[in-house]
């Protein structure tokens, strides 16, 4: 009779947990995934999916403007929210559904609750009891990091409820910097939202190409958005017509939504770790070696629990990763390098590689090409601008970067990181030939080095 009741017991069906437990399963091993919510995780059920769902709705205020340039006339537009969220919920039930469908096919186990680590070879689920196995798969994910200590914090939401607000507001205040405050400042912008971004930071988007930052945070405002920077708030004040914002520059705002994207956390409460003494990192994640292992043995860890690169098709390739190793004989790293990724603001990011100042840093001279350009879409109207980079390596004429901001972005990027990841140089980037008309095609005919006013020889 086997020691354990299951070979390995996945806790959290999101993306890298799914993966994981299919892979295992297909292998012949003995599978059980608990997971407390839905089936899908953060990315099915209230991340990327419903989320790029609400982009598309809020871009068509964007493309009746556009359409009107165009000769249209359009009359009558009007958004219905809650036909919106009836569709967008039906279809996230069909994809959890054939996540559900994946698992259950692979032959693993499916149990509904919260697991709760006992000892490094038992797992606790509410309400189902407790299970063994041989090995223990950590992908519980990250949950919204709110300043519990904020006067008002109680009146503030998170993109999780964001999804699901039974009427859109008339007004918005989100406060964060990052690529889910931002995108929902988009979003509800082009629902008709009056929508202020404040971040307390300098500029938004930290991490990416600075140029990027600050074109992006201009063409928010272009769209309407205000955007308040080097502020935050000190309290948030329950009014008889909303919310009162108060902020660091002493400004204040009604809205009748807050909604804070300050930050996620490794979600990790209440799991159990010490009962088999699993070490954190000191940002509280779980700590892994390049294979995803935890200092015990038995026991791994994959996806944004870890914090390493929190996307979605990082946290699937990690759970791969860990499966192919442990139960195909195939020891495999997932590599972390040059992993492309997309922000859904309006206009859209994609961004490959380094930055420019993270090149200079480690490269030290590095070469910029650089375009700005009105895309072709908005030659009738709009001040729309859209913007190209490529980071090069002087020695090498290695590209090193690429960042564009503007429509179809996302999808240009990953056909760039493909190149890029081959360590395509300069030379061989030009000698690919344009597609013709399009944005895409700025980046393979940028041949004039970009030096910036003020840092030298080109005014
Ligand atoms: P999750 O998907 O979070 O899954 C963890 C699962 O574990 C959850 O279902 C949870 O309920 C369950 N769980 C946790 N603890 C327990 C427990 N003790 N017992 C049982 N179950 C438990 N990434 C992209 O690549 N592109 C995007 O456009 C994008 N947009 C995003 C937008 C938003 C608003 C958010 C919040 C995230 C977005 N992400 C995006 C990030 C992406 O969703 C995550 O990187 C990805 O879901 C991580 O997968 P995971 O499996 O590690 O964790």
């Amino acid at each position: 009779m086997a020691q354990y009741e299951y070979d390995l017991f996945v806790i959290g069906a999101g993306s890298a947990g799914v993966r994981a437990a299919r892979l295992a399963a297909m292998s012949g091993a003995k599978v059980a995934v608990a997971e407390e919510h839905r089936v899908g995780g953060t990315c099915v059920i209230r991340g990327c999916v419903p989320k790029k769902f609400m982009v598309y709705a809020a871009e068509f205020a964007h493309h009746f403007k556009t359409a009107k340039d165009y000769g249209w006339t359009i009359e009558g537009a009007s958004f219905d929210w809650p036909t919106f969220l009836a569709e967008k919920d039906k279809e996230i039930a069909r994809l959890s559904g054939v996540y559900v469908r994946n698992l259950q096919n692979a032959g693993a186990e499916l149990a509904h609750g919260k697991a709760r680590i006992v000892d490094a070879h038992t797992v606790e689920v509410t309400g189902q009891g407790t299970h063994t196995a041989d090995k223990i798969l950590i992908a519980t994910g990250g949950r919204p990091w709110m300043p519990a200590d904020l006067p008002g914090i109680e009146h503030v939401i998170s993109s999780n409820e964001a999804f699901h607000l039974p009427q859109l507001p008339k007004r918005i205040v989100i406060a964060g910097g990052g690529y889910i405050a931002v995108e929902f400042a988009g979003i509800f912008n082009g629902l008709g939202v009056e929508t202020t971004l404040i971040h307390r930071g300098p500029n938004l988007l930290r991490g990416f190409d600075d140029d990027v930052r600050s074109h992006v945070a201009e063409e928010l405002e272009k769209r309407g958005i205000t955007v308040v920077l080097g502020a935050q708030h000190t309290a948030i004040e329950k009014t008889s017509g909303g919310l009162l914002n108060r902020f660091s520059d002493g400004h204040e705002r009604e809205s009748d939504v807050v909604m804070f994207a300050v930050g996620r956390e490794p979600y990790v409460e209440g799991l159990g770790l010490e009962n088999a003494g699993v070490k954190l990192t000191d940002k509280g994640a779980v700590a892994v070696d390049d294979y995803s292992r935890t200092n015990v043995e038995n026991i791994w860890a994959v996806g944004d629990v870890t914090d390493r690169i929190n996307l979605t098709p990082v946290a699937i390739r990690e759970g791969q990763a860990f499966a192919q190793t442990v139960f195909y004989d195939k020891p495999t790293k997932f590599d972390h390098e040059l992993v492309a990724s997309a922000v859904f603001s309006q206009p859209p990011i994609g961004s490959v590689g380094l930055a420019e100042a993270d090149a200079r840093k480690q490269y030290g001279k590095v070469d910029i090409y650089l375009a700005r350009l009105k895309p072709m879409k908005y030659a009738f109207g709009g001040d729309e601008r859209s913007l190209l980079k490529l980071v090069v390596d002087c020695a090498t004429e290695r590209v090193l970067g690429c960042h564009v901001v503007g429509p179809d972005a996302p999808e240009m990027i990953q056909m760039a990181a493909i190149a890029i990841k081959m360590g395509v140089t300069k030379t061989q980037w030009d000698a690919t030939c344009a597609v013709h008309p399009t944005l895409a095609e700025e980046l393979v005919t940028m041949r004039e080095k970009y030096v910036p006013m003020g840092l030298g020889q080109v005014a």
